[in-house]
């Protein structure tokens, strides 16, 4: 197929050219081309067409043929000086056009892990259900907590969904749709899947799509109109009758103000829409005199970052088409802002998610955030899931008679979206009626930096004035290298957990970048620290700290909680000289011998053989790590330790264990036993706190903080838990 290339040069005049491309080779491949055509060869360009009046960035990953050039279609070239900026970076841009705002590059590193999103997405290219189904099996059966696979999407926004609707694999759509996955969601580009269907005329797969429950027929994105403007844009009569059939609304101005019927050029399409004109005036009249009545009320809120679930008042107002959050049903009559709005037209989906014999949950889900609410008794939430359905679909179609309102509310909306800051999970909002957000602190200092975010002393401004400490972590930073679940997974884990040797996390909070853990302040550093500053540590005071260590971690292994990650670094010491286990980002819930945590996960150097020949982790990969600790503790380094990895993993799976002389031969037997590299002959925590290691040890006065730390060579029982270190 031929096509025109323009493009104008710092160097020449405006130039063009026509070339012949092959509709399947991918716009990168194009790219390539024309480069190699106008030249330099460093130089870097990007593709624009246009599509339905709408000028169209032509992404890397997509085949020519996405964009339907007809022949002789022109293609523009702009030449840029800097690479294209990625969509987190494009709210800064301001003088971004209308069509970068449409376009994405294939940003993702060249490197990027072939994970099971990749997996499930090249299925739903390809058309393999089977590959598909496959690979869902497995993610579940790996990580049974985990976001769903199916609902997940790559940083372009585009889900598994997006490409099956593209490719037009109708069978893989009633698969996704069976899985309830969201059918609504929008792409970084502007589509949704059934625009994309709408667009491509894949007519069997709009047939699969009207299957979902939650399908919004009339949802239109910020560039495009409704499936039923594009199918009467690009001629696609079946569609067009399918949509009509299923009441798709026929008097809704597109982005460009045109109404489907302004759109159609199809005769067939010309004479099958005043068919249905009639009926669908009738019913616009019916519904504009019939505004769904307002609907409100107390429900509970919660999420994976909450500590405490909190009442809340919702307020369904159909005249604003917003969801009004309030605090309480009190600052809702005494009309106090709501402190946060969304817009009903921005809600993607709306679902009962199951829950207990006194818990009903549902979950709203807008582009930018997944709202999760409760009520005790099922009719009600479903009560509330089908009210919000009926106004999202009432705001669709009402939306332009509304637009003057909606504006003042997306405004408001956007505000207080950004107000999230405010919103908070502590429980104090209740007893004390107080809400905790970043300003309840006062920041007195800076104690460190991880790898996503810093850690903050901080003292809190009202009531005790305790001192706390408060780990920031960006949530782009957390996103970018796929982490953010483990940041929500750490708060979820946290949040359970009350013991004398764990950090207790006091309050989560989020803003629409970070999320903020207030955690109990350890004044005295961490163990890598004090390593650092004596390289070896005394055999007594190491087996002190590692004793604590041990309680936690039985502790968590009572709850069916393992904690991958134990190092120096992240045992701290408490104002009181007691160790504190922290950092619990790698923490694995509800692991047993059947359900082992199978990612790859923890710091090279402690990982245990299972972990590194990837069979998984368990209860005895912790065990383990008691060995690592208390070897580094002793020896100022972990065993096997080696800059290369591949020489120390080969290690860990194979080298024998050699000691310095100083270590003690009760020390050697234990971190011998429990680094046995078979994980069912290592002891368990029964059994090594009866290891000669721990001869005289009374781990009752321990656990009780009553013991202090040695100063003379012997564990002392201290007069009272207060009178230490
Ligand atoms: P990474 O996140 O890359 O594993 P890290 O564990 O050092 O690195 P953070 O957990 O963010 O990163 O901690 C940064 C610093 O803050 C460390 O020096 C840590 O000892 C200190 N820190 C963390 N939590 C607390 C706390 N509750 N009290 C006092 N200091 C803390």
């Amino acid at each position: 197929m031929k096509i025109l290339v323009k493009y104008s040069s710092k160097h020449s005049k405006r130039n063009q050219f026509v070339i012949d491309v092959d509709p399947h080779q991918e716009i990168s491949q194009l790219k390539k081309t024309i480069i190699s055509l106008i030249g330099p060869v460093q130089v870097k360009i990007n593709l624009i067409t246009e599509i339905c009046g709408v000028k169209i960035l032509m992404s890397d990953n997509w085949p020519i043929s996405f964009y339907h050039l007809e022949p002789n279609s022109k293609i523009e070239v702009k030449q840029l000086e800097f690479s294209c900026p990625s969509p987190t970076k494009r709210k800064l841009n301001r003088g971004s056009t209308y069509m970068e705002s449409l376009g994405f590059e294939n940003y993702l590193p060249i490197t990027r892990e072939y994970g099971p999103l990749e997996k499930a997405i090249d299925a739903c290219k390809a058309g393999n259900l089977a590959d598909l189904m496959r690979t869902v099996e497995v993610y579940e059966s790996e990580s049974p907590d985990d976001e769903d696979l199916l609902n997940q999407a790559q940083p372009c926004l585009w889900a598994p969904i997006h490409y099956a609707c593209s490719y037009g694999h109708s069978a893989i759509i009633s698969y996704l749709v069976g899985r309830r996955v969201n059918s609504n969601k929008v792409t970084i580009d502007e589509w949704t899947p059934l625009q994309l269907c709408c667009f491509q005329g894949h007519a069997d797969c709009v047939e699969a799509l009207m299957e979902h429950p939650n399908l919004q027929l009339d949802k239109m994105t910020k560039f495009r109109g409704t499936g039923l403007h594009l199918a009467c844009e690009r001629g696609h009569a079946d569609i067009a009758k399918t949509l009509l059939e299923a009441n798709a609304c026929m008097s809704l101005e597109d982005p460009r103000g045109k109404t489907p019927i302004e759109l159609a050029k199809d005769h067939e399409i010309l004479t099958l829409l005043p068919v249905y004109l009639g009926e669908c005036q009738l019913r616009k009249y019916q519904q504009e005199s019939e505004t769904p009545p307002p609907f409100c009320g107390e429900i509970w809120m919660t999420g994976s970052l909450f500590i405490h679930d909190r009442p809340v008042f919702l307020y369904m107002d159909l005249d604003k088409g917003a969801l009004d959050r309030y605090t309480n049903k009190e600052d809702f009559l005494d009309k106090v802002e709501p402190e946060c709005i969304i817009n009903l037209s921005d809600v993607q989906d709306v679902r009962v998610i199951g829950g207990s014999k006194t818990q009903f949950f549902f979950s709203i889900e807008t582009a930018r955030n997944s709202y999760k609410y409760y009520t005790k008794h099922q009719d009600l939430t479903k009560e509330w899931v089908n009210r919000i359905k009926q106004g999202v679909s009432y705001c669709l179609v009402h939306r332009s008679k509304d637009s003057v309102l909606k504006k003042n509310t997306e405004s408001i909306a956007s505000e207080v979206a950004e107000d999230e800051t405010v919103s908070s999970e502590n429980p104090s909002v209740l007893v004390n009626d107080e809400v905790i957000n970043f300003n309840s602190f006062t920041i007195l200092d800076q104690i460190g930096s991880g790898s996503f975010g810093t850690v903050y002393k901080v003292q809190k401004r009202n009531g005790d004035q305790q001192e706390y400490a408060m780990k920031s972590l960006s949530k782009a930073n957390l996103q970018r290298q796929k982490q953010l679940k483990y940041a929500i997974s750490e708060c979820r884990i946290m949040k359970q957990l009350k013991h004398p040797f764990i950090v207790t996390l006091y309050y989560a909070f989020q803003t629409t970048q970070y999320l903020y853990l207030i955690l109990e302040y350890c004044p005295n550093g961490d163990l890598l620290g004090l390593l650092e500053s004596n390289k070896i540590i005394e055999e007594n005071i190491a087996k002190f700290y590692l004793a604590e260590v041990i309680l936690a971690l039985e502790y968590l292994h009572s709850l069916e909680i393992i904690y991958r990650d134990l190092k120096p670094a992240n045992v701290l010491i408490d104002s009181s000289g007691h160790a504190k286990l922290a950092d619990f980002g790698l923490a694995k819930e509800n692991v047993s011998k059947d359900n082992p945590a199978m990612t790859m996960a923890g710091s090279p150097a402690y990982l245990p053989p299972e972990i590194v020949a990837k069979k998984g982790a368990s209860k005895a990969s912790d065990i383990y790590g008691i060995g690592p600790l208390l070897y580094e503790l002793l020896t100022g380094a972990p065993p096997y330790y080696s800059q290369d990895i591949d020489v120390l993993f080969q290690s860990i799976k194979q080298a024998r264990l050699s000691f310095p002389p100083h270590v003690s031969s009760t020390a050697r037997d234990l971190i011998t036993q429990v680094m046995n590299r078979d994980p069912a002959k290592r002891p368990q925590i029964s059994q090594i706190k009866r290891h000669p290691f721990f001869r005289k040890l009374d781990w009752e006065a321990l656990l009780a903080r009553r013991i202090r730390l040695p100063r003379n060579g012997s564990f002392c029982e201290a007069m009272s838990p207060t009178d230490e270190f």
